[in-house]
């Protein structure tokens, strides 16, 4: 077999059941393709001997025949997750340095499952952004490149590093977190799947946090068959994550009928955004008609809060993070500053976070603190909260009046340049557009890439799906992907 790295999970499982290829041969390709793709800036910690010593011990459990479905598959794992003894830096200079002393639940599950990780990758530093442009590492790199341009786009963000390393072959998936779009906007924009799974489905513990009430891991994959499986190894109950649901996790793949005949297809008219490409409106009209020649019914709804999420989101998440992130204060961990004769602990902390974080991760603390404040908290925090809960109603009525999924575009645009909106934050955080109001809600989505744009870039729709029911989301998914057909591929100039 050549080009072991191309493989889905699935096709590699299978080969690897059959003992047509081994973990250790699937690895070995995919640093291999690591190794040539540093222009791409997607791998920012490589751990070759940690892979090739997991690979090893997974090929050694598929011959004794104990071989769950992740067993040997060569994986990326965001920099958010931390990875026992492997640098876990969340992008930032502050965790400089860092090396857990222990695994994330969920990439503790991927392990214990037998999937090799790689190394860790790129993102926007605590996975704040649009563009993977935030992170201390240098910005990753989109494969992609417009048809009659060399302009380097970007992967998007926060897992950006995640959507560029999958979409180019360098892993056979990833793992990603989304608090506010950082899975599903990325695989839009580098024609990849990004599942972000119903808020509690993934366990948070050993994730660097950045707004705790709306992160949920998920994972990045080429195609929704791998959703469903690296999905399903990824999500289960956790004790040491409060908020994480005890309810039992479906076999997603074995739901991947593609029959959605009878199931209602929402089309929320507030999505319909003012200036917003023709394409991606076509796109999603014919997302639409795609789902209804597969036997869905397609209904025109309304979420008449739309409009606020992200002023909400803007609120919400800073605020979260700027009290998640007191904790780097030079003391506990990572990066400390040098200090003058003189500076006391106070001097300590204050030159330790303003050397430690980037521009945005600062904006971030003090909009936080300030919509937090005694004499702003009623006006912004509060206010948003109140919202938050009318974003969510929105979405129970809908469902509570039968519609299973909602049809919308995943970003407002294509990949964009490198460099164009980092000057510009407001324009940065429209990005985001449609994909908030779903963590403010707390349900499922997932990005499918679905056509290309007139200079040749992928594009992406979302599907929204009801709380828990992911196996559903994914069999529409499965539908449409099976009716958009898209197979292209980024042409490699790495
Ligand atoms: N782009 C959004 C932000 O900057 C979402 C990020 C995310 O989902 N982690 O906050």
């Amino acid at each position: 077999m050549t080009d072991l790295n191309k493989l889905t999970i699935a096709e590699a499982r299978d080969a690897l059941r059959k003992g047509e290829t081994t973990s250790v041969a699937l690895t070995e390709s995919c640093l291999a393709a690591i190794d040539g793709a540093g222009a791409l800036g997607a791998f920012v910690h490589r751990t070759p001997e940690l892979a090739l010593e997991r690979a090893r011990a997974a090929d050694a459990r598929i011959a004794a025949g104990d071989a769950p479905d992740m067993c040997g598959i060569p994986v990326g794992i965001k920099d958010l997750f931390c990875t026992e003894g492997v640098n876990s830096q969340a992008a930032s200079r502050i965790l400089e340095g860092f090396k857990p002393e222990y695994e994330s639940t969920v990439s503790g599950q991927l392990k214990d499952a037998g999937a090799v990780m790689l190394g860790k990758l790129n993102m926007d530093e605590f996975a704040m952004g649009s563009s993977n442009e935030t992170s201390v590492y240098g910005n990753a790199v989109n494969p992609w490149k417009a048809r009659n341009g060399d302009e380097l786009l970007t992967p998007g963000g926060s897992s950006g590093g995640s959507a560029s390393a999958v979409a180019a072959d360098l892993c056979l998936a990833a793992t990603g977190t989304d608090t506010g779009g950082s899975i599903r906007q990325p695989a839009a924009f580098t024609g990849t799947v990004g599942l972000k799974p119903t808020y509690g489905r993934c366990s948070r513990w050993g994730i660097v946090a950045f707004a705790s009430s709306l992160d949920q891991a998920g994972p990045m994959t080429k195609t929704v068959r791998d959703a469903a499986i690296m999905g399903r190894a990824m999500m289960g109950h956790d004790p040491k994550d409060s908020t994480s649901a005890d309810l039992a996790v479906p076999d997603f793949e074995a739901m991947l009928t593609g029959d959605i005949r009878g199931k209602v297809i929402g089309i929320p008219k507030e999505y319909r955004m003012d200036g917003m490409p023709e394409e991606i409106e076509k796109l999603w009209h014919q997302g639409a008609e795609m789902l209804k020649d597969a036997g869905a019914e397609i209904r025109d709804i309304s979420l008449p809060h739309t409009k606020y999420a992200l002023p909400t989101y803007y609120v919400i998440a800073p605020a979260e993070a700027s009290s998640n992130l007191a904790r780097y204060d030079g003391v506990r961990f990572g990066h400390r500053a040098k200090l003058s004769q003189g500076d006391g602990i106070t001097e300590m902390y204050e030159k330790t976070r303003a050397e430690g974080f980037g521009a945005e991760v600062k904006r971030r603390v003090m909009v936080g603190t300030y919509v937090l404040s005694a004499g702003f908290y009623d006006a912004y925090y509060n206010r948003a909260r109140k919202v938050r809960a009318l974003i969510k109603k929105d979405f129970d009525d809908v469902f509570a009046a039968g519609v299973d999924s909602i049809l919308t575009p995943a970003t407002p645009s294509a990949a964009f340049a490198l460099g164009k909106e980092v000057s510009d934050p407001v324009e940065m955080y429209l990005n985001d557009v449609f994909t908030v109001t779903v963590n403010l809600a707390g349900l499922p989505g997932i990005a499918v890439p679905a056509g290309l744009d007139a200079s040749g870039l992928p594009l992406g729709l979302q599907l929204i799906g009801r709380p828990w029911e992911e196996g559903d989301l994914l069999n529409t998914a499965y539908a449409l992907e099976n009716a958009a057909g898209f197979v292209a591929k980024p042409a490699k100039w790495w």
